[in-house]
Parts: structure tokens; sequence; C-alpha cells
């Protein structure tokens, strides 16, 4: 394990503005990042401008600013990194971790998850039209230990879990740009949300394939709805309401099981952060999903 500065991020798609889950999940990075005296880095994940209103980054920013949340280095955008993605890609093809493969979802599912056209064999050659590009995943139980759950065990599934690199559309992927950035940008420790906890040992994998030591990583578990449904763009979350933040970020240490004082929820969004900074409790964090509570407009 990386035993460098610590360094952490908080690396958002820009699907829609901030909600509430991404707040708690962007302050509980912060948090990690301030506590260890490291950095904090903050990385656009914008690599699919089809799902990404064009809007919502500049909306991402200036919340985690109204929010006090500023990082230490300048923001790094995924959509300007094509030719590092590429690069990488073409290293992976070329020493046969990765390959070709032109088969469609049904394709796939038909087939059991397994390849109709053999691409894994490198069937598929760039002259056949369209195509994307996938990881080929190494057959493993793999056993890696979370720094909120503990000792976690998933398997990894050659073939069948193969994740996409590139897709169809000419998009990089985000299982291949996250581990990109996240060496390029020596991160030493992930906090993100347990919906990700599923990704992690394949890119435990890409982290091997490139010759690169994976980092540490925190699952923190995500904010739900009151159907229980994560809070997304497409359960409807509310966006961040930003002229709140200091009353944003009481309820959000709350989500993270701290206990700020009652008086906090009412003062400003630096006594906030300092009083969270000095009394940072990483084991008071619920290992469960929490409900958003008191987020809608509610009164404190
Ligand atoms: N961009 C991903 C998301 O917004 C998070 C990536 C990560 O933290 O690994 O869901």
């Amino acid at each position: 394990m990386a035993t460098s500065r610590y360094r952490g991020r908080f690396a958002p798609s820009p699907t829609g503005p901030l909600h509430f889950g991404s707040l708690v999940t962007a302050l509980a990075s912060w948090l990690e990042a301030k506590h260890a005296r490291g950095d904090w880095l903050v990385r656009i994940e914008d690599l699919d401008p089809l799902r990404e209103p064009p809007e919502a980054t500049g909306q991402i920013l200036h919340s985690l600013e109204c929010h006090g949340l500023f990082p230490d280095e300048p923001v790094r955008f995924q959509s300007r990194r094509h030719d590092a993605y590429q690069r990488t890609i073409d290293n992976l093809l070329a020493q046969c971790k990765a390959y070709r493969c032109r088969c469609s979802r049904k394709q796939l599912k038909d087939n059991h998850g397994y390849h109709p056209n053999r691409c894994r064999r490198g069937d598929t050659s760039p002259g056949d039209g369209p195509h994307a590009v996938r990881f080929a995943l190494e057959e493993e139980a793999s056993h890696w230990q979370d720094d909120l759950l503990g000792p976690q065990v998933q398997m990894v599934h050659a073939e069948l879990d193969d994740p996409v690199i590139l897709r169809k559309e000419g998009f990089y992927a985000y299982q291949l740009a996250v581990v990109v950035d996240d060496i390029d940008q020596g991160i030493t420790h992930v906090v993100r949300g347990s919906d990700l906890l599923d990704m992690t040992a394949q890119q435990q994998q890409v982290f091997r394939a490139l010759g690169a030591e994976p980092p540490h990583w925190l699952h923190i578990p995500v904010i739900v709805n009151e159907q229980g449904q994560k809070l997304s763009k497409q359960t409807h979350a509310p966006a961040l309401d930003d002229d709140h933040p200091a009353r944003n970020l009481f309820l959000a240490l709350q989500a993270l099981g701290q206990q700020p004082e009652p008086t906090l929820a009412r003062s400003t969004v630096e006594e906030v952060l300092s009083w969270a900074e000095a009394h940072w409790q990483r084991s008071a964090i619920p290992l469960t999903s929490g409900q958003a509570r008191g987020i809608t407009g509610g009164t404190l």
C-alpha cells in the first residue's frame, strides 16, 4: 500500500447539480483528507456528454465553493484527458490485457455473458466496424480491506464481467478513466459511496495491469430517499440549496454519524467546517444507508 502523503479526491460525474448525497460524499472525503493533513482534489468525471447537461459542472463547482470545500489543486476535467486514456488503451491492447468487442448486449445476454464473436481471443480487428474495447479480467477471488467496512471478498469473473473501457460510441469509460487519473494524480485514498463497492475488485485489476499500487478505499453508505432509493438524478433528488450551506453541512455531518452541537446549524460555513475538522470520527460513520432528513426545506 502507498505510504506517501495522503492525497484524496472527490470525483463527481456531472449528470446534474450536487444533491445532498453527493455533499455527504464530498464532505467525508474532505474531512478524511484534512484529518490526515493531506491534499484534497476535485476531479470532474465528464466522460459522457450525452448524460451531462452543460451547466452541471459549473453548478457543482459553485456548490462546493458555497459549502467551503475548496480543492488544494486546480480542478481536473476528464474531458481534457482523452489522449492519456487512448494511450493506455493502446498499451493494454498491445499487451493483450484488453480486446476489441463487437458483441451487443443482447448477444451477450443470449450467450450467458460469453462473447459469441470470440472477441476475447482477439478475433475482432480494428477494421471490423464499430466496436467497444473491454478490459480482460483475470478470474479470481479478490480480498481487500475497506477502511470503513473492513475485510471484503469479491469474486471477479473473467470474460463475464470484463468491463468496457472504450464504448462503441467512442466515449472512454469510467472503469478505465478513474484508474488512469487516480494513478496520474497520485491518489492514495479514495472515499466514495458504497454504490461503487462492487467496482473495486475490477479496478484493482486495472491498477495492477497498469503497474500501479491500488489506493486505500473507504466506502460510505449512500443516502436514500423515503422509498429507499439512492439519491440521484434518476430518483429526482433535489439540488442542494446553496443559500443554506451551513445547514446542509450540519445535516451532512449528522448523516455521517457525527454529533455537531445544535447551535452550529445556524452558524457560518467556516465554523461548521472547523468544528467538523476538530471532531471528525471515522468510526462514527454508520455502516448502512441513511435517509436524507430535513433537506427539503424543513426546520431544524
Ligand atoms: N464519478 C463517479 C460518480 O460520480 C465516482 C467515481 C469514484 O469516486 O470512484 O459516481
